[in-house]
């Protein structure tokens, strides 16, 4: 069995640490790029969610280069991600590939099958190595975590940018070479090191701006257009709530605290909406709200076209945006958005954020009112 994954963001090394401390064949998947949408595009249906066309062209890279399996986690909200194994499944059928594929749905949908089916995955190996390679993976998620955060601080205080993506580049081609949890672990440590020591302008107080929006888009750097480093390179300060961490402490690590948090920020935004429709719509108002009370600048919402839970979140945001009077902007993103127009927009919100920040105070010195 040679298993390989679904390509999102950094999402790969936490899932590396665990196939390799299991001792499982693993293809990493290749980052996504123009080749990888244009594979999946040609073999899923036009109006299919653009993430899902992106994964087809991911796993059919994968399959090419010695994959056998593909495992995935599954969704069970009323979107049509609760399809896309099913569906993959199909296509990949159609196309002449044999490929086994394992939908992991969270254990809350039903423990059994999912031990039955995480056990297909860890194969041979002994409950205690897998729960020990478990670990160490939550371990790797948490501190990489860490360390994209670090990279969202330091980008608009560093006075020079570039060493940021060098800093990043490097550890990238670090983990390609490691193997196991506690070597992935030291090039984090390591790189977390290297960050910190890079020249930063301490007089600069960099716009706060809170990214909400579905998560693949949010969280795969060539699907939102690096919207992160845009911003970064801006002079702003991203805040992104939606991470593979978090994920992964809501709904597969015991993580209490994280999953309480979690509640409270959700249960806070139920005059808006108040139950889940499907993807992360709730999370995407429920962020908005948050950020909006904790003192952020703006908050940019950026979905795949004709996403349908973001698409109900579209139509409350302005709202809500209204009533906290907080500026907000929503980009949609698909297989033909413009890098030109998609920076001007970005630079655009960036130069009225810091109009409003600059603008005269009223008297009780609040900023004037976006609305
Ligand atoms: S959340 Fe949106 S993009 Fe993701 S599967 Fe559902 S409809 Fe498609």
């Amino acid at each position: 069995m040679v298993i390989t994954f679904p390509h999102m963001g950094m999402m790969y090394i936490p899932v590396k640490a665990l196939f390799d401390e299991l001792g499982v064949d693993i293809i990493v998947p290749a980052k996504i790029n123009k080749q990888t949408l244009e594979t999946g595009q040609r073999h899923c249906p036009e109006m299919a969610c653009l993430p899902l066309k992106i994964l087809m062209g991911n796993y059919i890279e994968s399959i090419k280069r010695g994959a056998d399996t593909i495992v995935l986690s599954g969704s069970c909200g009323p979107c049509r991600f609760g399809y896309y194994g099913v569906v993959q499944g199909e296509i990949l059928k159609d196309l002449g590939y044999n490929i086994d594929i394992i939908i992991l749905d969270p254990p809350s949908e039903g423990t059994g099958e999912f031990l039955r089916r995480l056990k297909k995955v860890t194969g041979n190996s002994s409950i205690y190595r897998s729960l020990k390679a478990v670990k160490k993976a939550f371990r790797v998620s948490n501190e990489l975590e860490g360390l994209l955060q670090l990279v969202l601080r330091q980008r608009p205080r560093a006075t020079n940018k570039v060493s940021i993506d060098q800093i990043m580049n490097r550890f990238e081609n670090r983990i390609a070479a490691s193997k196991g949890a506690d070597e992935i672990l030291a090039c984090i440590y390591d790189t977390r090191a290297r960050l910190e020591r890079v020249e930063t302008d301490r007089n600069i107080k960099p716009l706060k701006i809170g990214l909400v929006g579905e998560i693949y888009t949010l969280i795969e750097p060539y699907v939102n257009l690096e919207a992160e480093k845009r911003l970064g390179n801006m002079g702003a300060e991203v805040h992104r709530e939606m991470t593979v961490d978090s994920w992964v402490k809501y709904h597969l690590a015991p993580d209490i605290k994280h999953r309480r948090r979690h509640n409270r920020i959700l249960k806070k935004a139920e005059d808006y909406l108040h139950l889940c429709i499907g993807g992360h719509a709730w999370e995407t108002v429920a962020h908005s709200l948050n950020y909006a009370r904790e003192g952020m600048d703006g908050i940019i919402q950026i979905l795949p076209f004709g996403c349908m839970p973001e698409i109900v979140a579209e139509s409350i945001l302005p709202t809500l945006a209204k009533d906290e009077d907080i500026p907000l902007m929503t980009l949609v993103v698909d297989e033909l958005t413009g890098e030109a127009g998609y920076q001007t927009r970005l630079e655009a919100f960036v130069d009225l954020l810091e109009l409003r920040r600059s603008s005269v105070s009223d008297e009780s010195g609040k900023t004037l009112s976006w609305y």
